[in-house]
């Protein structure tokens, strides 16, 4: 894989850091295990990966693509990593995003652009763009991502990986980058279904350094995976949301979409249509919670405590303050700083009850919108992005329109609940195409079943 990075990354650029010494090292120990010993580690063992940088390695610089944390080598791994090295699989290096994850292009990042494999004109989708890359470009058999509102599955749409957003909390966020807490979680990126099944086995689990996990241990998947294999889908009932299709999505996008389906309903499962009112203004929502929660997550950027230090030129007076400004002028992106000034806007006294109140209140809607829906059927599916992959600089200068790539995925996150994205075919513009599944909140292997069937 090391030499596979050093030929793709030219054009690919996916790693921001390839970490090749620790990688060997980490490889040496495991060959160096007896046969006992290695019959006790995980299946993975022994498989490299690629690791986004959001998530803190020890002694592996991580930057979250930011300028403000260049040069930060943090002390600690986070918990994944822990368990990644336990498990005898060695870290490939750090993978490109959009600066602290806020993206759908992997273009906001302050270092360099990451391109799709299938096509480099265009971008790998965002933010985590670098991990789906580097699987698709064959440099890391598998990858980890944070997804806060899509950022694992849909660079998985855009790049024909396949990508997972664990229940919230069934992955300990200990030692993730926080971007809004209450959406981020960690998940796996690879080739296969029943890949990320085993991967997100060895890295889900309680925690106890992260409140949010979930005092449980991870659920089957890989059974079910393997299970799924066999296509058969008899008594599945899988539910259509009428929401999220039709209008606005490519049509390439969801004629794949459909033809997914009917091989569905071909190994057995009953399909049906469900609504789910709400979905429509989760966008909306997130782009009012997201903020607020990075305006208050990204406040420890104080040029004092990591990174960056710039103080204020000659003339202007030295004060802590002036220097906390000159360091965060200098050291975030204008995607980043967008956010911090609409969070802290959401947030301020006599606008909270209407921004920030409203939107939680739509995403108590949007959980019960998938509970009536889970009543109905086992899975919900969708396509994951309305579109294939777009040209560089097509969708920087809009932010909005960036934002709509979002509308699939960001019910998840507002509910917790599990989805993936698995490769369905190319489009009629030669570009790969995402097929989403949901699933109850803390039954993830409920979806690796379908998933694994229909790959
Ligand atoms: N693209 C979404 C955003 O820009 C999701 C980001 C993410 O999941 N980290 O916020």
């Amino acid at each position: 894989h090391l030499a596979v990075i050093e030929a793709a990354e030219p054009s690919i650029k996916a790693f921001l850091k390839v970490s090749g010494d620790v990688a060997l090292e980490q490889a040496d120990a495991f060959d160096a295990k007896s046969a006992d010993e290695k019959a006790a580690l995980p299946e993975l063992a022994g498989v490299p990966i690629a690791i986004k940088d959001m998530i803190v390695t020890k002694g592996i610089e991580t930057t979250a693509a930011s300028k403000i944390l260049e040069g930060w080598v943090p002390p600690y791994d986070a918990t994944v990593i822990e368990k990644l090295k336990a498990a005898g699989m060695p870290i490939l290096g750090k993978t490109n995003l959009d600066e602290f994850a806020q993206g759908s292009s992997t273009e906001h990042s302050a270092y360099q652009t990451t391109h799709n494999p299938w096509d480099t004109e265009r971008v790998p989708g965002g933010s985590g763009g670098g991990s789906a890359s580097a699987v698709a470009a064959f440099e890391a058999p598998l990858a980890l991502g944070t997804d806060t509102g899509g950022s694992i599955r849909q660079p998985g749409s855009l790049t024909g990986t396949v990508g997972v957003k664990p229940t919230y909390g069934g992955v300990s966020r200990f030692g993730a980058i926080a971007m809004a807490s209450s959406l981020d979680q960690i998940g796996p990126v690879s080739r296969t279904v029943l890949d990320s099944a085993l991967l997100q086995e060895i890295i889900g689990g309680h925690d106890e350094r992260d409140s949010t996990s979930i005092p449980e241990g991870p659920r089957p998947m890989a059974a079910a995976a393997r299970e799924g294999l066999r296509r058969d889908l008899t008594g599945l009932k899988v539910g259509l949301v009428k929401e999220l299709g039709g209008e606005g999505f490519q049509p390439g996008v969801q004629a794949r979409f459909n033809e997914a389906v009917e091989l569905l309903k071909a190994m057995g499962a009953e399909v049906t249509e469900v609504s789910c009112p709400h979905f429509p203004y989760a966008l909306g929502a997130y782009y009012i919670i997201m903020p607020s929660e990075v305006s208050s997550n990204l406040a420890r950027y104080d040029g004092m405590r990591y990174g960056l230090r710039v103080m204020p030129p000659e003339g202007v007076p030295q004060t802590a303050a002036n220097m906390m400004a000159y360091t965060r002028e200098a050291g975030f992106g204008d995607e980043v700083k967008r956010r911090i000034i609409l969070g802290t806007y959401a947030l301020s006294a006599g606008y909270y009850d209407a921004w920030y109140g409203s939107a939680q209140k739509v995403r108590t809607l949007i959980i019960n919108d998938f509970k009536a829906a889970f009543d109905q059927v086992d899975v919900l599916v969708s396509p994951t992005s309305p579109t294939t992959a777009f040209k560089f600089g097509e969708k920087m200068n809009d932010p909005l329109t960036m934002y709509l790539n979002d509308v699939a995925t960001i019910p998840a996150n507002m509910a917790g609940v599990p989805a993936m994205s698995i490769p369905a075919g190319l489009s009629d513009d030669g570009l790969p195409v995402g097929f989403q599944f949901f699933a109850p909140q803390q039954r993830d292997e409920v979806m690796y079943k379908p998933a694994a069937a229909l790959e």
